[in-house]
């Protein structure tokens, strides 16, 4: 949860779920889950963006161990209609190697914009709380992520003859055992990597996010 508000950056209050439901009447309740709620909220915007497009899954009869469903479809807020649907348990819909593309690109091959808004007031499907508040803290990350890209360094280039070692072939035990090692002799903490680019054959383009000794997070590439 969000410690302090995203509108106006002052620390929520934790409150009880019945104060809670005063002013979300449509919460579910759970147990041990904190309910926060910010003081100033008449300060809000009334209509702030959300989502157009509802990610949703229907994993059919969980009870069934048969039922194997794994339905991902989205609606469009505006209409309520269904504007897209998958299996989401065929690789050949969600892994790249087996020509699978990303939820983006499929609502741009139907001519669709898959970051597009509307005002919360004019979503015909119930919207859960928090709903704007998670889509201007998505916004925010989006923003962050797309610019530590951007400033994203050749991490072979950063390492130099210390990875000459590293074996592209087996890459999994290679970052394990010498390019996580080597980064945290440089003082580098939670070291992850991750796939940007694969075909068929395997890998072409691995990235890598740390903790820069300054504490910001950096990104790498190789390939
Ligand atoms: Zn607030």
């Amino acid at each position: 949860m969000f410690h302090n508000c995203v509108w106006c950056d002052t620390p929520m209050q934790k409150v009880s779920y019945l104060e809670y439901v005063k002013v979300y009447p449509d919460t579910d309740y759970h147990h041990g889950t904190n309910y926060l709620l910010c003081q100033t909220r008449d300060k809000h915007p009334t209509n702030p963006p959300i989502r157009r497009y509802e990610c949703r899954e229907d994993l059919g009869d969980r009870n069934n161990p048969r039922d194997t469903t794994c339905d991902i479809y989205y609606v469009d807020r505006l209409t309520g209609k269904q504007v897209l649907h998958y299996d989401g348990a065929d690789p050949a819909n969600t892994n790249p190697a087996y020509g699978g593309i990303s939820d983006e690109e499929m609502f741009s091959r139907r001519g669709l914009d898959y970051n597009a808004e509307i005002d919360i007031t004019k979503s015909v499907v119930p919207i859960g709380p928090g709903e704007a508040e998670r889509h201007v803290l998505f916004k925010k990350n989006k923003l962050q992520r797309e610019q530590e890209e951007a400033d994203a360094k050749d991490l072979m280039e950063l390492l130099g003859d210390a990875a000459s070692n590293f074996d592209f072939a087996e890459y999994v035990y290679g970052e394990k055992n010498i390019l996580e090692p080597l980064l945290e002799a440089k003082g580098y903490t939670h070291v992850t990597f991750y796939m940007i680019e694969q075909d068929s054959f395997g890998p072409l383009i691995r990235g890598c996010a740390a903790i820069a000794p300054d504490g910001k997070r950096v990104r790498f590439f190789y390939g």
